[in-house]
């Protein structure tokens, strides 16, 4: 590992200070994914400004009739906040569904929105990786591609968002919060617009600005609290990313469904929302004819590569199965 600065910031406004201040800084939050990367010599920052301490550790009602989480609470006091698990138990679901209890312990949620891929040849730096060395090429895209994305890639990119807890916050929908460097005035994001599709410049994951600091992840009014269920399929049932995963929520009037959320997680770049599904969901009556169309519509747009066709069909298996848990309530 090379040299650095060590900044612990003990106010919002010294971080964004000391972080304007170094030439290539990192904000710090429980280091589960950045010091990995940085023992890998991918990441090499002059500069970690330490702010898994700072004081945005609660849940808390907000203005529209939700709960905004703190982003420095670890992943496991979140996933277990009474609020959280009652209002939002999709959610709660996925974010169990992730690592071990011991990196869910020490990984914070403004971390865990900007954890890197889990692309080999990101990781592998012999290998070219435009995400890490823009103008290197993809390796990926030729290579070993079984892992990676079906929908929205690039030539430039085909690596997936390996977030279990950011795929379900793309179903429920959310505003991400964030302190601007120019004095710590606020800006939200919506959650669609936080990440991005890789295109030409796969080395930005999202649209924050440079020195941002992510303070928050505003919800809105409790949703699917009663039909939900988040569906994770990995290579072992404990510490493995999701070669597929859907968060699917329903909302029932009756026998009829009045709302849907679905996302899927590794199959792009962001988390994807399955946007053509949720449309035709509504209205409709729960049945499995009805959740077979659903994932049809919502894998049309598939574009495998030469060793992931498997996610398309996996994917639709993968959501007529969410969707019925989520109705049946076998979460
Ligand atoms: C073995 C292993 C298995 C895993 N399995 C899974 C899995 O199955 N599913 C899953 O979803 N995740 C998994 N993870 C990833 C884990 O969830 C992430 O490493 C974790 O969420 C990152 O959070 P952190 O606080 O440790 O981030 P850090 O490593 O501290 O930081 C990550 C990035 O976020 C930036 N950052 C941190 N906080 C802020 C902030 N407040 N504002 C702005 N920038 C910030 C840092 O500068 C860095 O770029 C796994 C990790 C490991 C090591």
């Amino acid at each position: 590992m090379r040299p650095y600065e060590y900044i612990r910031s003990s106010s919002p406004a010294e971080a964004l200070r000391a972080n304007a201040a170094s030439e290539k800084p990192h904000y710090l939050g429980g280091g589960t994914n950045l010091i990995d990367l940085m023992k890998e010599d991918v990441e090499r920052p002059d500069t970690l400004i330490e702010v898994s301490g700072l004081d945005f550790q609660s849940v808390t009602a907000n203005a529209a009739g939700g709960y905004t989480l703190g982003a420095m609470i670890s992943n496991t006091d979140t996933a277990n906040h009474p609020e959280v698990k009652n209002n939002y138990p999709l959610l709660s679901m996925a974010m169990v569904s992730a690592a071990t209890e011991q990196i869910r312990n020490m990984a914070t949620n403004g971390g865990n929105l900007l954890q890197r891929t889990r692309c080999p040849y990101f990781y592998e730096t012999s290998m070219p990786c435009n995400k890490r060395e823009p103008g290197s090429g993809c390796g990926a895209l030729t290579g070993m591609n079984a892992l990676h994305a079906i929908f929205g890639w690039s030539k430039s990119c085909v690596a997936v968002n390996p977030s279990d807890m950011c795929t379900a916050l793309a179903a429920l929908g959310a505003t991400v919060v964030v302190l601007q460097p120019d004095g710590g005035s606020e800006r939200r994001i919506p959650f669609a617009d936080f990440h991005r599709l890789p295109g030409d410049t796969p080395e930005k994951d999202t649209n924050l600005e440079p020195g941002e600091l992510i303070v928050g992840i505003e919800l809105g009014e409790p949703k699917f609290s009663d039909n939900y269920y988040y569906l994770k399929i990995r290579e072992r049932s404990s510490y493995a990313f999701a070669l597929v995963s859907v968060a699917a929520g329903l909302q029932l009037d009756g026998n009829r469904i009045v709302d849907a959320g679905l996302a899927m997680g590794g199959v792009a770049h962001k988390p994807w929302k399955l946007t053509a599904a949720e449309e035709y969901l509504r209205g409709k009556v729960p049945e499995a004819a009805v959740f077979e169309e659903a994932a049809e519509r919502a894998m049309a747009d598939a574009r495998p590569l030469d060793d992931n066709e498997y996610k398309v069909e996996m994917g639709k298996k993968a959501i007529v199965r969410a969707l019925m848990q989520a109705y049946e309530r076998t979460a």
